[in-house]
């Protein structure tokens, strides 16, 4: 007997489809529940929605609290035919320290979301190698970032600086970026409007950089650059598949590359615990990649 969906869950449900679709997406398949996680036909109890409350305001924290769940097929952004047949301008030339400008150039002095109009100092594109092989995309930036104009110059920067180096890299041989490229207030997390209107230009990064890696530090840069929402225990700990939105994926110069998702060194600050997690993430980079194995972890 299907079950009778309640009408909040139901238009909560019809704007996620609905963002999907926006980001191209239309095919969905459903993932059978773990015989411990509540359905629609199985109300969460009592203890279930008192742990629920008391979980952490700090996603990344909260979503390492939730349950392990099972295995999920990967869903990768399709392409968008009509981000695939706007014509960018960087598609002109094949240069892509010249495309990057290009596109910079029409980001402009961005006032396309709210980020613009809340204390942003200015804008942070991305640094690094126009042609690495390895990219790192965060949420956005902080106050350092806002100050320097560079994603992950702060304490958190530091870190991801270290294990750069314990993967035998300098920051200068990799690219390194945000999904937003302007400061939340409050160092608050980007909300879905600010992550929908600046993405296509991390996508356009992408495009031209063509790594063969990407790494996903945190959950906000995972549900961005992958369609679908996750726990970090999840999201983490496998190759995805990527193609960013825009690209057609019969594009002759897009070569594939692959998608990790692991946890933003500003997360590893709060709970060190979980740094030999995110090593192993970054060794299956290193393997991917055919780097050495350097013999500590990143401190
Ligand atoms: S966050 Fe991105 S879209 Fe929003 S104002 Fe800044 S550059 Fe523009």
């Amino acid at each position: 007997m299907p079950s009778i969906l309640d009408p909040d869950l139901r238009r909560a449900l019809a704007n996620r489809l609905r963002y999907y679709n926006e980001l191209g997406i239309y095919d969905f398949y459903r993932r059978q529940p773990s015989i411990d996680e509540p359905t629609a036909d199985t109300p969460k109890t009592a203890e279930s929605s008192e742990l629920a409350s008391s979980l952490p305001s700090q996603p990344e924290l909260r979503e390492e609290m939730a349950a392990r769940k099972p295995a999920i097929v990967a869903a990768v952004a399709e392409e968008n035919i009509f981000d695939v047949l706007t014509p960018k301008p960087e598609q002109a030339v094949s240069d892509p320290k010249a495309a990057l400008k290009l596109i910079r150039e029409d980001l402009g002095d961005c006032t396309r979301c709210k980020l613009h109009k809340q204390g942003r100092k200015q804008i942070v594109f991305g640094v690094g190698n126009p042609r690495a092989e390895l990219m790192f995309v965060g949420e956005g930036p902080g106050a350092d970032e806002d100050v320097q104009g560079e994603p992950f110059v702060g304490r958190a920067g530091q870190l991801l600086n270290n294990m750069i180096k314990a993967m035998g890299l300098r920051r200068e041989q990799v690219y390194i970026a945000n999904v937003v490229k302007c400061r939340p207030p409050g160092n608050r997390t980007p909300e879905r409007d600010e992550c929908d209107t600046c993405s296509p230009f991390l996508n356009r990064q992408i495009a031209v950089i063509k790594p063969k890696v990407v790494v996903a530090l945190g959950a906000v840069a995972a549900k961005n650059l992958l369609a679908f929402n996750a726990p970090m225990a999840e999201l983490r700990g496998r190759f995805y598949d990527f193609t960013p939105a825009g690209v057609r994926s019969s594009d002759p110069s897009w070569q594939g590359a692959r998608l990790v998702v692991t946890y933003h060194p500003a997360f590893l600050l709060r709970d060190p615990r979980q740094k030999g997690e995110a090593w192993k993430d970054l060794q299956m980079v290193m393997r991917y990649l055919g780097l050495g194995q350097p013999k500590t972890a990143a401190e």
